[in-house]
């Protein structure tokens, strides 16, 4: 077999959020597993709303989720390949100039509609005599341009989701040309995908029906429909079953990278998300190719969890190697942050930046809480002499409880506010040794250290 080729296509019109990325990190785990040509395509014919910076978001995002492809290319600078494939098709009949106003074409479907029928293109366009053809264009109308569909039935098998099938009667013939020329997604995307010699087009559910047309496109432009696979990615829906399409930008990877996410915890969890595989963090994307099966990516739209990904988050943490973390930390800023107090408090953080905190409260000043002077002067007294192990709390507050009589919330909580200034915070027996004694006297006596 020859190599696959997949591609990622992705439109340059806003930020890549958590379902494109689940799309492209389907489709690069299966072209990295099928050791295939790894495309981005950007689709940026819509000029208007395709933007520079969102290109450049792009390229930065996919890099921090660590995707990597083999070339790129751009809808844009092909604009020569889709015009001579549109003349092709109106060779051999099958796109046809049609003259109807939106403000017509939306009367029909109404009309359709209302009448309990499919809203599908009537086809008028295709029986307008060469007079008629001639008084629009005097008119100044210009055409746009749709392809005639043949009443066949179609059926793929797709990787995700199984066998589909459409009747091609039961679809509106598609516009691929724009009243300004412009080729229509539906054009562009397949002399593309013929022209790179796709294999396997993966992309996001919303383009099923498309696939459907596609089919007939690709025959009627010369290609074999048997030569590309495609699987269609569900949505993701919300925690309660509810569309995300409001919060959506709100879950841009941009946002979720500022939010502190490791990219691994993050990928791990999309694409374990919906799949029968058990959601655990991989500690590297070679280790999600290695167990990447698509026919584990579930039909049912799987529901995504802010909560999910924050526990992912943490999991990955704790189970990563200082030698594996350590250039995540300088990425962070976090350079200070040695083996030691890596080992102690990794088990303890949500985000990577919680470290920061930790290490703020064992060993820069900070101005001690104080409740209970007198008790916290006889805590003083039992601190065990160092060197000091994850033991020494257990060891000093046993001796406390004895001693006062103390116990529960009385006993603990005077002296972690004493210790670090907060409530709440990572377990006291392993950021006791952290602070080490003398700061912890200091700070039991209510002195700023
Ligand atoms: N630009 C299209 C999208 O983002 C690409 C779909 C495809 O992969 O064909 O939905």
């Amino acid at each position: 077999m020859s190599t696959p080729i997949l591609r990622f296509a992705p439109s340059p019109t806003g930020l890549l959020h958590i379902g494109n990325a689940r799309t492209a990190l389907i489709n690069w785990l299966f072209a990295r597993k099928n050791k295939a040509t790894f495309i981005l395509r950007l689709d940026d014919t819509d000029l208007m709303r395709s933007k520079q910076q969102y290109e450049q978001a792009i390229y930065e995002d996919l890099k921090w989720l660590g995707l990597t492809y083999d070339r790129i290319e751009w809808q844009s600078k092909r604009l020569q390949e889709y015009e001579k494939a549109a003349d092709a098709l109106k060779s051999s009949g099958r796109l046809y100039a049609c003259y109807e106003t939106p403000e017509e074409l939306e009367f029909k479907r109404r009309r359709l509609l209302s009448q309990g029928r499919p809203p599908i293109y009537d086809r008028a366009a295709l029986n307008l005599t060469t007079e008629e053809h001639d008084r629009f264009l005097k008119e100044g109308r210009k055409p746009h341009w749709r392809f005639k569909l043949m009443p066949e039935a179609i059926s793929w098998k797709d990787l995700i989701r199984g066998d589909i099938s459409f009747e091609g009667e039961n679809l509106s013939d598609p516009i691929l040309i724009r009243e300004d020329h412009s080729p229509v997604y539906t054009l562009s995307s397949v002399v593309d995908d013929i022209d790179f010699g796709i294999t396997h087009v993966i992309r996001g559910e919303d383009h099923i029906t498309n696939t459907a047309i596609q089919l007939q496109l690709i025959e009627a432009l010369g290609a074999n429909s048997k030569d590309f696979t495609f699987g269609h990615v569900q949505y993701l829906l919300g925690e309660q079953g509810e569309s995300l399409s409001k919060r959506i930008g709100s879950l841009s990877l941009r946002q979720l990278q500022e939010e502190g996410y490791e990219a691994c915890a993050l990928a791990s969890y999309l694409v374990k998300l919906g799949t029968s595989e058990d959601i655990s963090p991989a500690l590297s994307l070679d280790q999600l190719i290695n167990e990447f099966d698509i026919s584990h990516v579930g039909r049912a739209a799987p529901r995504f969890s802010k909560n999910m990904l924050d526990r992912m988050n943490a999991r990955l943490l704790r189970q990563q190697s200082y030698n594996h973390i350590q250039a995540r930390l300088a990425e962070e800023g976090l350079h200070y942050i040695h083996e030691e107090f890596w080992n102690t408090c990794h088990g303890n953080i949500d985000k990577l930046m919680d470290l920061k905190h930790i290490w703020n409260v064992c060993t820069q000043e900070l101005t001690p809480r104080i409740e209970d002077a007198s008790y916290l002067e006889k805590a003083c007294k039992s601190l065990p002499l160092e060197p000091w192990t994850s033991e020494t709390w257990i060891i000093w507050t046993q001796a406390l409880k004895e001693e006062t009589g103390r116990k529960g919330r009385d006993l603990f909580m005077p002296l972690r506010q004493a210790l670090t200034g907060e409530d709440h915070g990572p377990e006291m027996k392993e950021l006791l040794p952290l602070i080490g004694r003398e700061k912890a006297l200091k700070r039991l006596q209510g002195k700023v250290a």
